[in-house]
């Protein structure tokens, strides 16, 4: 689901306050080990690899390569929960607008890791890429498409999972990640809130255990060397509030990409999709029908987009079902109208756009500062 405004749990207040120096009190400890054993190594929490785990880390000779010899396996089996599924590849068309962060990817990471020998000396490309806007915009879009090209291990985690879902355990989930990626590299690694971990604010959330997560993110984010033969590895961090960054974050992640709301075309090319023969629904929207829904979704991120057209195209359904819901199994497309103006004006009463003006402004201002331009 998408985040709402500038709301984010795992910062401050949550269960991470109560912890200082890796004391993790027993309640806490027995909540982490249900949730642990939840997520990732659901049959075989404390125990050694899953099968599935070793598939994907062992060598050709069925061991775990020396790297992760010393890794715990709980902590092996929550990094590899983490990695996307290859096949899932986001091509660059996924990506309605965005033009020039989709042509600056392209130079800055993609270009160096497909030819390493290229790009080296004054050509080396940044360690690290950050990109910054409000949430659903298709920053995570991005980053898929970027290891989709490069046909790189995508892995994707959430600062908040690193610093509230596995209290103490960040520092030691981040060294796993690093490593794991270099085993399986060609690798994108995706942060989402990075500024959570490397925020400049001492705040009383500033404890021991999130001073090391931060320390150990920066000693990575040195290894990483996307033109190196023998170390791949590409760090995309995304956040929303670009300038809770420290100094020293800016220093290593040079490039900073503003990736900013869909733009009239942008919204425009995916309502074309969502109706078009790709998406699979029945529409009567005339060329006028559609310039008045682009001038309305003014504001809306891609993803308040995709709900919007979501329940747009519900409508239709909504209608024949009413009153009958037992035609619903037997209903098939060509059942239902098309999806007109009408459902697109309604739906825009339920979804509305999420992110405020005043954050654009802010956005704007910090892309004047610090955005990267091309
Ligand atoms: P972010 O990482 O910026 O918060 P995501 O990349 O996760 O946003 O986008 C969330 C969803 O919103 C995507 O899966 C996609 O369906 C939709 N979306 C957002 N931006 C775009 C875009 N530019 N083009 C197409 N779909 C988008």
């Amino acid at each position: 689901a998408p985040r709402q405004g500038m709301q984010r749990s795992g910062r401050g207040g949550g269960p991470g306050g109560s912890v200082r120096g890796g004391f993790v009190p027993p309640f806490v400890r027995k909540a982490l080990d249900a949730n642990n054993a939840k997520g990732a190594g659901k049959d075989e929490p404390e125990g050694p690899l899953s099968a599935k785990t070793l598939e994907l880390l062992a060598g050709p000779d069925g061991e775990l390569p020396e790297a992760l010899a010393k890794v715990e396996p709980q902590i092996l089996e929550m990094v590899c929960a983490e990695i996307m599924d290859r096949r899932s590849a986001v091509t660059w068309e996924d990506i309605a607008g965005q033009d020039t962060a989709k042509r600056l990817v392209q130079e800055l990471v993609v270009w160096p890791m497909l030819n390493p020998h290229l790009f080296k000396g004054a050509r080396a490309p940044p360690k690290g890429l950050l990109l910054f806007g409000p949430p659903g915009t298709g920053k995570t879009l991005l980053g898929k498409a970027v290891a989709a090209n490069i046909r790189a291990t995508f892995f994707a985690i959430s600062a908040s999972s690193l610093t509230s879902k596995w209290i103490g355990e960040g520092e030691k989930m981040v060294r796993a990640l690093f490593a794991v990626a270099g085993v399986l590299q060609p690798a994108v690694i995706f942060i989402d809130e990075i500024d959570s971990i490397l925020s400049a604010r001492k705040s009383d959330g500033e404890h021991e255990a999130s001073r090391r997560l931060k320390t150990e993110l920066l000693v990575q984010m040195e290894g990483c060397d996307p033109s190196a033969a023998d170390r791949r590895i590409l760090l995309i961090g995304a956040t929303n509030r670009p300038e809770e960054l420290d100094e020293a974050v800016r220093r290593r992640m040079p490039k900073q990409l503003y990736i900013a709301l869909p733009c009239a075309e942008a919204r425009r090319a995916m309502l074309e999709r969502a109706l078009g023969p790709e998406g699979g629904v029945r529409a009567a929207l005339s060329e006028a029908d559609l310039a008045k829904v682009v001038e309305k979704t003014a504001g809306y991120s891609g993803s308040d987009m995709r709900a919007l057209i979501q329940e747009a195209c519900q409508g239709a359904v909504r209608d024949v079902v009413a009153g009958q819901a037992a035609r619903l199994a037997s209903l098939s497309e060509a059942d239902l109208r098309p999806v007109n103006l009408r459902d697109f004006q309604v739906a825009a009463r339920a979804q509305r756009a999420s992110v405020e003006p005043s954050e654009v402004v802010r956005y704007e201002e910090y892309d004047r500062r610090h955005g990267a331009r091309y």
